[in-house]
């Protein structure tokens, strides 16, 4: 791959149009495919399935395509003074073979999204999927091969050996999607050839709920939240609503209508819902099923759902009020169909809240209040914060997407990817013909004065 890169066919404009255009295929000719896979490792709906991935991607290729020529362009510069008769650029040039890890849970767009990246800036590229998802993962492997230019192209199977042996290789870059713990490993191995990571790690990220005054706003707020946690891969996403801070006086009503929204969305006996995705493996599922049951303090603040069904891996709709802050389910990411709602006596408390634990990867905020909404933006640090919507940050080719402290570093996305896995060379060409010669030794006292 490494000389496949050398011969600079990578380089060429045309190759990286052709290898978006053949991503664009891949997703058009194997849709009906990928939504098998995907109902067969996830359970998601193909609706679902295309809000979150198909059609993400194809608005992400879409965009890259109509973009890759500006992108690709050199960007006037300017050098001092005394570089008389000069001009400057900067020129965007590939990294070379770059490596990019994903995990199960969105396991076409999380592989795919970085992957649109990394070919449009012109590198060679190899993709390890998730284990966990292992339908996806084998797909993902078929159809690259098949569609992509595979000596640019490929696709790695396998579990967390492979991740190793995959490590212990040189690469360009490293973009690594997963948890803390694996992010932490990919960083030591970096280290090794000094090669640039990108973490795209997860957290616990808020939402702050405002006591709104209209019923609009409260059901619109309760609807997206619904569907920010629910309804998007059953709670397994990075930027999940993790859990809600509102003021105790809100908290009924806030409550009732979860409970009236989870209704609509899911039904009475949402264990037959078609519209929520399955817990990803057992041991997920035991591991949210632990958060519970092995405190009984978290167990008792259930105030609605709760049922699990270790058969089919499915996890009720759950809201639990106050469980203790040190317990798991507020310590750990929760990555689930979980959602405690800690009270404050007043909402501008969570502002010392948000601030008392790790920097998060999304801040949502809930609130007509611009006093409220920007001091939440001034006086917290996240990788991101979406006001009145939640997850929907994650769809906008011209917002960075990526966290800050614990959620992980770097950023992709539109022409962030591009950057992403570009080199910015800077260029300077001078003239033979202009020079100054008090830059020049032997240094005297009059060049001293100067
Ligand atoms: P993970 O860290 O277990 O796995 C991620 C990838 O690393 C997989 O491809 C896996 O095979 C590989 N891997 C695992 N162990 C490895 C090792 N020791 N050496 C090398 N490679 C190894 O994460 P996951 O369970 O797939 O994903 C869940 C986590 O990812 C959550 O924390 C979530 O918040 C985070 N996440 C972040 C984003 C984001 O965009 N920021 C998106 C999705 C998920």
């Amino acid at each position: 791959m490494r000389e496949y890169y050398r011969s600079g066919a990578t380089k060429e404009a045309s190759w990286r149009k052709s290898q978006l255009k053949a991503l664009l295929n891949l997703l058009e000719e194997n849709q009906s495919e990928i939504f098998k896979a995907l109902k067969q490792d996830l359970g998601k709906h193909h609706a679902e399935a295309y809000r979150d991935e198909i059609g993400m991607l194809i608005k992400s290729l879409n965009y890259a395509l109509a973009n890759l020529k500006q992108w690709m362009s050199a960007k006037k510069a300017k050098l001092p003074a005394i570089a008389l008769l000069s001009t400057a650029e900067v020129i965007p040039e590939p990294l070379g073979l770059v490596l990019i890890f994903s995990s199960w849970n969105f396991p076409f767009g999380l592989s795919l999204e970085p992957l649109i990246g990394a070919v449009a800036a012109g590198n060679t590229v190899v993709l390890k999927p998730s284990e966990l998802a292992p339908t996806c993962s084998s797909l993902l492997a078929s159809t690259i091969s098949t569609n992509l230019d595979n000596k640019a192209v490929k696709v790695i199977e396998g579990s967390s050996d492979m991740g190793t042996l995959l490590l212990q290789q040189r690469w360009d870059k490293i973009f690594f999607t997963g948890s803390e713990k694996v992010g932490r490993t990919v960083m030591s191995a970096a280290v090794k050839y000094l090669t640039p990571v990108v973490l795209e790690l997860g957290g616990k990220s808020p939402a702050v709920v405002d006591s709104l005054q209209s019923s609009w706003d409260r059901q619109a707020a309760v609807k997206r939240l619904v569907v920010g946690k629910f309804g998007t891969c059953a709670g397994q996403a990075c930027i999940s609503v993790d859990y809600i801070l509102v003021e105790r006086k809100f908290l009924p009503t806030l409550v009732e209508l979860l409970k009236a929204t989870i209704w609509k969305m899911f039904g009475e006996n949402p264990k037959k819902s078609n519209s929520i995705a399955r817990i990803i493996n057992k041991q997920h599922f035991l591991r949210l099923k632990n958060l519970i049951e092995d405190d009984p303090l978290v167990k008792a603040s259930i105030v609605h759902g709760g049922s699990m069904d270790d058969d089919s891996l499915f996890i009720e709709p759950t809201i639990l009020v106050d469980p203790p802050l040190e317990a798991q389910v507020m310590t750990d990411e929760i990555f689930g169909p979980l959602l405690p709602i800690i009270t404050l006596e007043k909402i501008e408390d969570s502002i010392e809240f948000i601030n008392s634990r790790p920097k998060a990867l999304a801040l949502y905020v809930f609130t007509k209040s611009k006093t409220l909404q920007n001091r939440l933006i001034s006086e917290t640090s996240s990788g991101s914060v979406t006001i009145n919507d939640a997850v929907l940050q994650y769809a906008a080719d011209s917002l960075p997407f990526g966290g800050v402290g614990e959620s992980g570093f770097g950023r992709y996305h539109g022409k962030y990817s591009f950057e992403t896995f570009s080199h910015e060379k800077a260029i300077a060409r001078r003239s033979f013909l202009s020079d100054f010669w008090f830059r020049y030794p032997p240094w005297n006292h009059n060049k001293v004065q100067l």
